[in-house]
């Protein structure tokens, strides 16, 4: 499969479906991500939380570091899905952090898929949108 055969749509729909996979039973808030590489494939990943709250994961962060450590350091897009109890009402933007981890691997114009509705509406914007000065070494 290959990057182009994807679409937003599928990829906001692959993010929905992870985030069933959330553990979250302090917050209840899941959270799903699904991350396209410019190879083509997809990783997804959902929020896993813990009783001592710092070691709690956001599914963004979950999906990329699968990917990097599947041998994939290239990407293309991330579509990003949220709500209480699985109930998506509007956007969820990933956090700081995960803008930040987005930011080791990923060019300003890295695509950023907001989803909306359980349907798979989605509003777009681009790493750059979200942290124009992002920290570098
Ligand atoms: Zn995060």
């Amino acid at each position: 499969m290959t990057e182009n055969k994807i679409t937003s749509r599928e990829l906001a729909l692959a993010a929905i479906e992870a985030m069933k996979k959330s553990y979250s039973p302090y917050s209840n808030f899941t959270v799903g991500a699904a991350l396209l590489t410019k190879s083509g494939k997809v990783y997804t990943g959902a929020n896993i939380e813990n009783a001592s709250y710092t070691p709690t994961i956001c599914a963004e962060r979950n999906a990329i570091f699968t990917a990097v450590h599947n041998g994939e350091r290239e990407f293309s897009a991330i579509a990003i899905v949220g709500g209480l109890k699985g109930d998506i009402k509007g956007i969820t933007a990933p956090c700081g952090v995960c803008r930040q981890v987005m930011s080791e691997f990923c060019s300003p114009d890295f695509k950023v898929i907001l989803v909306t509705s359980s349907e798979g509406e989605y509003e777009e914007t681009t790493l750059g949108e979200l942290l124009p000065y992002t920290f570098k070494l």
